[in-house]
């Protein structure tokens, strides 16, 4: 739509537009409307720019023509021969082949095409002209050699062969947009277009860092003079993919540093009160992270720390003590948990604690009956309740605050860099503290909360057993269910994970409760089974995991909203049906909901893999239960995709980047962002211009994400 509108503003305008990065692809030469129509819906391509920036996925070098008659079976190869013939042969399958016959003297070679009958026409016209071609050779049976997967240019018509004869990229491509048409008009993007991207890095550091200029960057990522051409070239949008973030990062950071925050002048007193109610001792790790955010909050600067620390390692008495530490200074605070079933677990665990230090914590949950919510708000208001413990809906409603000094985040992967921003932005606390189970490699870390201070926790409460991970095939789920009979008769508890076959919660929740009335009825009629979903009212929710903690229940059997946080350690069996739909992050929060307490704990995988990065997920789930290292296992089964969440953290995303290869040019980004800033804190150079702007428009992204 909106390229066929700018389209037509470009008609009436007449040629003579300058042209601007945010054409549409329409006015790229050869780009018709159907083209276009199909790049934006299916690689999100819209305007000239965003033609540019995609990345070919891969490349062949097609540099050098093998002579026919040295061509291996199984060989991909370029060919460059004389049309000699063409026949469409119907066959029995009701698929026409399509056989074309290049001569190159050395020998003959059949290009063989599928169901492209139409391709007869253009080859009779090329008959005696020579072809270049690219394709899979086989030389069975009595046909010769055949090229199959064959991609191919006239080279009379093509003056820029861009298909043969150089290295080739090949893209990603999408249904309705054959790679030959995209690279053309990548290639056509390049020479109309190219010269206008800007160049945003300043000339010492590309001198320091050893970058190449952006337009030589476009087009040797392009279509690349050599290897080494490339390798730079990639090393150079890398680097401003990073560099971007990193700046944005900087900056943010920078004026969190600026903040004045609200300053605890007594914390000794709180912790010390805490851990006098505590049924257990702290861990050193735990101590130590205490220790760094009373630092915090003593100061004057608004702490910004990130607490980081594998499932079950603690995080929530570390919380306990912030908010205690801001309560006995004359401060409310918040905690905010990004389910309900786990910000009711919070209020649980923490009202239970600090009911016997007198603090009043209260739940505001979106799901309140509309008479008790309003009484919640008000005694929020008002400073009765001293601790306000919610879903992240906490800072959407209308909640005022008496006198908010600190705000907790929990399990916060799906809350990102710039709702933070926006969450001050709202007067929300100054003093934030995040904290994330989620295993993530540290080097990213340092891509997605760049902009923290970070605190670990490494060690896990003493006495803890590791968990021991069983894979199972389906066939042997009896056995499964047998090994389970014993440990429920020992007098544990377990968890039935059903897995997410349906993308809709309502179907989960139906699957859920079929395998919940199977086991119940079929399987394990001794014991009491209990069924929690997203789709139960949050009063059922609480009620069913209350009954479970205080084992009533033996068993129970749960989507995925137990994922993240569930607490019952007397639960020690985790059934996981279905594993290998589940990434390997997902497995290892699902596992952490065992191996809390200090007997052994179990967890049962149930899957059927059906390829064998499958099987290598549930084998290193079986083998390890280091988050960290599962984390970096994902990453590199996975791919990098979207895994640093940037979509939804609000930064920009990164095409060009590769985050298992590309750590080392991370680290330099961000030393040379880091120091860029340092050396013009507000960005006021000349040089420094294109920078600026571009942060600008990041914070203006984050700004309209976190208002939707
Ligand atoms: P997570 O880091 O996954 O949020 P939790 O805070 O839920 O972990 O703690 C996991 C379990 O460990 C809880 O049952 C908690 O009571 C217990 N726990 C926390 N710290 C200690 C400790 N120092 N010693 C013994 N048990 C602890
Ligand atoms: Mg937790």
């Amino acid at each position: 739509m909106a390229a066929a509108t700018a389209k037509n503003q470009d008609e009436a305008a007449g040629a003579h537009e300058p042209r601007s990065l945010d054409d549409p692809v329409t006015r790229v030469p050869g780009v018709t409307e159907a083209m276009a129509a199909a790049l934006g819906k299916g690689l999100k391509i819209f305007t000239a720019g965003d033609l540019l920036r995609h990345c070919p996925r891969r490349y062949e070098d097609r540099t050098h023509f093998k002579a026919i008659a040295d061509i291996r079976h199984g060989e991909s190869v370029t060919i460059r021969g004389k049309v000699i013939n063409v026949e469409n042969i119907p066959t029995r399958s009701r698929v026409t082949l399509t056989k074309v016959a290049l001569d190159d003297r050395t020998g003959i070679a059949f290009l063989v095409f599928f169901n492209q009958w139409y391709l007869k026409k253009q080859f009779e016209k090329l008959r005696g002209r020579e072809v270049v071609a690219y394709g899979k050779a086989s030389r069975s049976g009595r046909g010769g050699l055949e090229m199959t997967d064959v991609e191919w240019e006239s080279l009379s018509e093509d003056k820029d062969a861009l298909s043969s004869g150089r290295i080739v990229p090949i893209y990603p491509a999408c249904e309705g947009v054959v790679q030959g048409r995209l690279r053309r008009a990548a290639w056509e993007c390049l020479q109309e277009y190219g010269p206008l991207v800007e160049e945003a890095l300043p000339p010492a550091l590309r001198g320091t860092r050893d970058l190449m200029p952006i337009g030589e960057a476009l087009r040797q990522i392009h279509f690349p003079d050599s290897e080494d051409g490339r390798l730079a070239a990639q090393r150079r949008l890398v680097f401003d993919e990073f560099f971007g973030l990193q700046l944005t990062l900087a900056v943010r950071k920078r004026q969190a540093d600026k903040t004045r925050g609200t300053v605890f002048a007594e914390t000794d007193g709180p912790v010390e009160e805490l851990k006098a109610v505590l049924p257990y001792p702290l861990t050193g790790a735990q101590e130590r992270v205490i220790g760094e955010i009373a630092a915090d909050m003593r100061s004057d600067r608004a702490m910004n720390r990130l607490v980081q620390g594998d499932v079950g390692a603690g995080k929530t008495v570390v919380a306990m003590a912030a908010l205690l530490i801001a309560v006995r200074n004359g401060f409310q605070a918040a905690l905010m948990a990004p389910t309900e079933i786990l910000a009711e677990q919070h209020y649980l665990g923490i009202h239970r604690t600090m009911e016997t230090l007198g603090v009043q914590v209260s739940l505001l949950s979106g799901s309140l009956p509309a008479k008790e919510k309003r009484a919640a708000l008000a005694a929020v208001a008002s400073g009765e309740t001293q601790i306000a413990v919610g879903t992240h809906a906490l800072i959407q409603e209308d909640v005022a605050f008496h006198r908010l000094g600190l705000a907790v985040v929990d399990e916060q992967h799906r809350f990102g860099v710039m709702q933070r921003a926006a969450l001050k932005q709202k007067g929300f606390a100054p003093d934030v503290l995040v904290m994330t189970a989620t295993p993530i490699p540290r080097t990213l870390t340092l891509t997605v909360y760049g902009d923290l201070d970070v605190s670990l926790i490494d060690q896990l409460p003493p006495g803890r057993k590791a968990i021991k991970t069983h894979w199972k095939r389906g066939g042997e789920r009896a056995q499964v269910y047998e090994a389970l009979r014993k440990l429920l008769n020992e007098g544990r508890q377990a968890y039935v994970i059903c897995s997410l076959i349906e993308e809709s919660e309502k179907l989960q929740a139906r699957a859920a409760t079929e395998l919940a009335g199977h086991l119940q009825q079929h399987v394990f009629p001794e014991f009491k089974i209990g069924l929690l979903h997203g789709q139960m009212k949050a009063a059922e929710k609480e009620e069913t995991m209350t009954r479970f903690r205080d084992r009533a229940l033996q068993m129970l059997v749960s989507t995925t909203v137990i994922e993240v946080g569930v607490d019952v350690p007397n639960a020690s069996v985790i059934v996981i049906e279905d594993a290998d739909r589940f990434g390997m992050a997902q497995l290892h929060q699902l596992r952490g909901r065992v191996g809390r307490g200090d007997t052994q704990s179990y967890c049962l995988l149930i899957g059927d893999p059906k390829t064998d990065d499958g099987a290598a997920r549930l084998q290193t789930m079986a083998q390890t239960t280091d988050g960290f290292l599962i984390a970096e296992e994902d990453l590199k089964l996975r791919g990098p995709g979207d895994f640093y969440g940037t979509r939804q953290s609000g930064l920009q995303p990164l095409p060009f980047v590769d985050i298992l290869r590309d750590v080392p040019v991370l680290k330099e980004a961000r030393e040379e962002a880091f120091a860029l800033l340092q050396a013009d804190p507000n960005l006021m150079q000349p040089e420094h211009a294109a920078l600026k702007a571009a942060v600008r428009a990041q914070f203006k992204r984050a700004a309209g994400l976190s208002a939707s």
